[in-house]
């Protein structure tokens, strides 16, 4: 009896795991001490996990320097309490200007040449890049440019991924990157066969519009279409997306996302 209780209860187990999605840390591991979001330290402490990703946002200064940081402004939030912090708009300033103004963790603004030299002494983590909306198309079509010249010369094709809420730096990512290179459209308003068309490797969106539209993880899956969701950092909803069989999770809590995948999959 307690045998068949056993392999009942083995049976019940494989067929509750799920394929394991990949973790991707959202601005970098930042929820540790001396690390703070878009940080090189952020980055650092990705690597330090072995997670499969760390994720940046990139913006290109006034006098073409890009630079890794959320923006549109500099600080991305006020961090010091009751003191008056100038903030600057990123794009709209040069870099010197942005380095007058440390991180909250005291590092100076990096630039993406900055971020790549930390990307070169792991090979595990990639990077995942996200090339923030500009004001021109020219100006996504120079930091595209950029961008990919960049991380060719760093040697760092296969360790780069891109994403973006535009549909036009998707086209320019796809026009100029190395045939293959992972391309992701963030902004959720298009369906998988849409995305299919851009000739583009998936969507990365927000966990809200995967809750509302479950039936796309399949439907991308079904067009060879990668999955990947933001920014998922509470149990039910990490639960949630490992359930439907997400590809990728972006989250601020890298440390429960392992546990619970450690957890839940085969
Ligand atoms: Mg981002």
């Amino acid at each position: 009896m307690k045998k068949i209780v056993t392999v009942l209860v083995a049976a019940m187990v494989s067929v509750a795991a799920f394929a394991q999605p990949q973790v991707i840390a959202h601005r970098g591991y930042h929820a540790i001490k001396g690390s703070c979001r878009n940080s090189i330290e952020a980055l650092k402490q990705a690597q330090k996990m072995g997670l499969y990703g760390s994720e940046c946002d990139i913006n290109m200064t006034k006098d073409g320097i890009i630079v890794v940081a959320h923006g549109s402004l500099h600080p991305d939030k006020i961090y010091r309490k009751g003191e008056d912090i100038k903030r600057l708009n990123i794009q709209k300033s040069t870099y010197e200007e942005l380095l007058t103004i440390p991180l909250e963790n005291g590092e100076a603004i990096p630039t993406l040449e900055q971020y790549l030299d930390q990307l070169k002494k792991s090979k595990k983590t990639k990077l995942i890049i996200e090339i923030k909306n500009h004001a021109t198309p020219a100006k996504e079509t120079e930091i595209v440019q950029k961008t990919v010249e960049m991380v060719a010369k760093y040697g760092l094709n296969e360790m780069v991924e891109y994403i973006a809420f535009r549909p036009w730096i998707c086209f320019e990512l796809k026009r100029v990157a190395p045939e293959g290179t992972p391309i992701a459209y963030l902004n959720g308003d298009y369906d998988p066969a849409y995305v299919k068309g851009m000739g583009i490797s998936g969507i990365d969106y927000k966990y809200d519009v995967l809750k509302k539209k479950p039936q796309w993880i399949k439907s991308c899956h079904k067009r060879d279409l990668k999955v990947n969701v933001w920014t998922v950092d509470d149990e039910d909803k990490l639960r949630w997306v490992i359930e439907q069989g997400v590809d990728y999770i972006t989250t601020d809590n890298p440390v429960l996302a392992t546990k619970l995948i450690k957890e839940m999959c085969k």
